[in-house]
């Protein structure tokens, strides 16, 4: 019998896991992607050596039994990805108010190290780590115990992050130490799902971990697992239409005109993004007016610095920087004021482990900010935008003195992007950093299926239920879930480990 044919538009992670998934269940696998390299947010770019991630600094839940570890192994990338386990004592360093908070690896330690700063709120604390753990258990696809495959408690995913800590604590200082890793989720307090926080806080608790030389190796190790099951992924192919059959799809066409015929299609591109390539009349209104309305999630500003030779230490955690009494609502700067705080990391490579080559400074920036040049395309956008890149990023690198002083007499050169630049390597609109802004008074609307109103079509990727490699796994596996049949899905993965 013909193996059924899959495309796949778009090799970021959830892409690629897809196609791993499938061509190892004996489809017939094609990702086509529009850039020159595959990955989507794990693309790398190199300078004067050295190779920068764009998109993924660090993961979560890789020890032995852990949920990324079950997930890994299954698809057989995990023996493939050269990691280092970030510091156990703290691996993430929360500056607020000028002081710094340690969280650490494994419950106990967890709350010890915290309890130090608030000697008065370890009930508050261990209530806390209960509620991460048991929330992120419920979450479907998280606990492959429970066959549990769509969200069904929703009272408990509709809480957003400034309810659950109002019924926690009047500590407001603590409060906002929990939350002060909130860029990685770019949360706002009142909108954001408690369980985003939740699944993430939980998972980086439990492990958290560099991928060394690169967040590349990740995306080039799943391609050759497609290509080893005998399927392929194209690059340089924008998939820019859809022909359709009986209401079904059978074919896509890309901007250099070739066809591929196909019985499924999964899209890894922005649900909005893949709506426009589908004429009117072949879904309904109301379905595309909702995904079209659905709000996205701020960008950022990103500043790529090579350090001279040993200058300044690797550290083997990440700083999160608030310059103000919250930790909330740096979302909403002025321009004077920008930024109000900052992620900053340095590179794990494998050739000097006492000394960093490199570091990554993150802070949000609106589209406003670079809507002027969104007509422009890379490299080709013009001097002012060059000018205005070099404003922000010595505006940004006053802050990064304010936590380490003298730190620009390491730099030996820097680059910057801008949303602009995440919306033409990605796709994703207006350069939103996480995709699909969750909203908790809104979940239904803003819980993206991966069934869609096309029979043969379904969405995959950060859009769905969770951005980050954890959130983007869990969707793969909801995806081709609904491909495979769940039960024998989650059966195969719960074997294999
Ligand atoms: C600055 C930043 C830092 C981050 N840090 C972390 C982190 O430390 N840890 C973590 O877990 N997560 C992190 N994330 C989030 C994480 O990287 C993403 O959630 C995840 O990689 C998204 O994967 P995806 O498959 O959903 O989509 P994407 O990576 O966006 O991939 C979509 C792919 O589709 C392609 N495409 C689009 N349109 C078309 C078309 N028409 N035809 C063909 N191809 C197309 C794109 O080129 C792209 O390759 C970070 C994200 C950003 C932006």
């Amino acid at each position: 019998m013909a193996k059924e044919k899959v495309i796949i538009i778009g090799s970021g992670l959830g892409g690629l896991l897809c196609g791993c998934i499938l061509s190892r269940e004996g489809y017939s696998v094609k990702v086509l992607e529009k850039n020159r390299q595959i990955g989507g947010c794990l693309q790398v770019f190199a300078r004067k050596g050295h190779i920068f991630n764009t998109g993924l600094n660090y993961t979560e839940g890789l020890a032995d039994g852990q949920i990324l570890y079950k997930y890994f192994k299954y698809v057989g990338v995990f023996d493939k990805l050269k990691l280092a386990r970030m510091d156990i004592d703290g691996f993430e360093r929360i500056t607020y108010k000028n002081e710094e908070y340690k969280f650490a690896q494994g419950q106990e330690l967890f709350i010890e190290n915290l309890v130090e700063k608030f000697p008065k709120e370890r009930q508050t604390l261990t209530k806390y780590v209960e509620d991460i753990k048991q929330i992120s258990k419920k979450f479907p696809l998280y606990n492959l115990n429970v066959h549990n495959y769509q969200i069904t408690n929703w009272e408990i995913y509709e809480q957003s992050i400034a309810q659950y800590f109002d019924t926690l604590t009047n500590n407001n200082d603590l409060k906002n130490v929990l939350c002060g890793a909130n860029m990685l989720y770019a949360g706002l307090p009142n909108k954001t799902p408690f369980y985003i926080h939740a699944i993430i806080n939980n998972s980086f608790v439990n492990s958290a971990w560099r991928l060394v030389d690169g967040s590349h190796h990740l995306a080039i190790s799943l391609a050759k697992i497609i290509k080893d099951n005998g399927g392929e992924v194209l690059k340089n192919k924008e998939v820019t239409k859809f022909r359709f059959a009986d209401k079904k799809i059978s074919a896509v066409e890309t901007n250099d005109g070739e066809v591929f015929e196909t019985d499924l299609v999964i899209s890894n591109t922005h649900p909005a993004n893949t709506l426009k390539m589908i004429d009117g009349n072949q879904v309904y209104g109301a379905y595309r007016n909702r995904i079209m309305s659905l709000k996205n999630t701020i960008g950022m500003f990103s500043l790529y610095i090579v350090l001279k030779e040993n200058t300044f230490e690797y550290q083997n955690y990440n700083h999160y920087y608030h310059k103000g009494s919250s930790v909330w609502g740096a979302e909403n700067y002025s321009e004077k004021q920008w930024p109000e705080g900052f992620m900053f990391y340095t590179l794990a490579g494998s050739k000097s482990l006492k000394y960093a080559e490199s570091v990554i400074v993150l802070s949000y920036m609106s589209y406003n900010d670079v809507a002027k040049w969104e007509n422009t395309w890379i490299e080709q956008r013009g001097d002012d935008y060059l000018e205005f890149k070099n404003k922000k990023a010595e505006q940004l690198l006053d802050l990064v003195e304010q936590k380490f002083p003298t730190f620009r007499n390491k730099i030996g050169s820097y680059y910057t992007s801008t949303p602009l630049t995440y919306r033409d390597y990605t796709g994703t609109p207006e350069g939103s950093s996480y995709g699909i802004l969750k909203e908790s008074d809104q979940l239904l609307k803003t819980i993206i299926s991966p069934k869609t109103k096309i029979q043969n079509m379904f969405f995959t990727g950060q859009n769905l239920n969770m951005h980050g490699v954890l959130g983007v796994t869990i969707a793969a596996v909801m995806t081709c879930g609904e491909v495979l049949g769940n039960d024998y899905l989650v059966d195969k993965i719960k074997a294999s480990t």
